[in-house]
């Protein structure tokens, strides 16, 4: 975001111009501020309304003997409503994601894919392979870092990957990590609005598998957040590549009693 000019000191027309131009910068970042405010408090909101639909929803699941067409429109509801919770949820992560201070730090580029691989093994039927050299660290914050490969590699498993592969390197400008999948791929004529707010490459099959459309605006968003960034490649019928771009950090020196 744009910030403030320094407050000029002299009396002549560039100064009165520079003064006239901060008065509106910091009526757009009121406004900015409160449309940011609004969303997340509208998302907070609604999420109470959804969490006891589906609680209600399951419980008559559970517990009633049900005709066909009955169950199928219970199933109906529930699949719904779990989108909806999980688009509030995207939306709040996106609101705020805006004003996130990130809070850097050296973290441990391997522990993290390490992690990652943890997450999935037992959800994924696949195989996710690693290559990180072990001295290699980044600044940033781990939770959020974890939260752009958990998105990743979940995409990957959507477009039907059976092999993810997790790739750090140590190149000139910083550390690039990338999330490799032998998944669908993605036409190229889509690849320049994948990072849009709400695109998707095939609305009814995307919504199909749950998805809202936020999740690389997120991705995006923390990336940026941490002075990186990010970028796709894609062969349809052969694979998509993630690649992120991270700056290099020294490892944390031990601490000597
Ligand atoms: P969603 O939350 O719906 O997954 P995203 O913003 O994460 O939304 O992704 C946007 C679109 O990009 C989706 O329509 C998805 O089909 C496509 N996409 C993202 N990652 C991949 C991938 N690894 N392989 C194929 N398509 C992908």
């Amino acid at each position: 975001r744009p910030e403030a000019l320094p407050e000029p000191e002299g009396r002549d027309e560039v100064a009165a111009l520079i003064r006239s131009l901060n008065r509106m910068m910091a009526r757009l970042e009121g406004t900015w501020q409160a449309q940011t405010q609004f969303v997340a408090d509208a998302s907070h909101e609604l999420r109470t309304p959804i969490t006891a639909i589906l609680g209600h929803v399951n419980f008559l699941l559970r517990r009633t003997p049900l005709t066909e067409q009955q169950r199928e429109s219970l199933e109906v509801i529930a699949r719904e409503s779990e989108r909806m919770k999980k688009l509030v949820s995207d939306l709040l992560e996106l609101s705020k994601s805006g004003s996130w201070k990130i809070q850097m730090g050296p973290v441990h580029v391997l522990t993290l894919l390490e992690q990652i691989q943890e997450d999935y093994a037992r959800s994924f039927e696949g195989r996710i392979e690693l290559e990180a050299p072990e001295r290699l660290w980044v600044q940033g914050d781990p939770e959020r870092l974890h939260q752009v490969l958990a998105n990743l590699v979940s995409n990957a498993i959507k477009a039907r990957a059976t092999r993810v592969r997790l790739v750090a390197r140590d190149v000139s400008a910083g550390v690039v990590i990338r999330v490799e999948d032998n998944g669908e791929g993605i036409p190229a004529e889509h690849l320049s609005n994948l990072f849009e707010r709400f695109y998707r490459v095939d609305k009814a099959r995307d919504r199909e598998r749950g998805g809202t459309g936020l999740g690389l605006a997120i991705v995006k968003n923390i990336v940026e957040a941490h002075g990186g960034r990010v970028w796709v490649e894609s062969t349809v019928g052969k694979g998509t590549t993630f690649s992120v771009s991270l700056m290099r950090a020294t490892a944390p020196q031990p601490q000597l009693h």
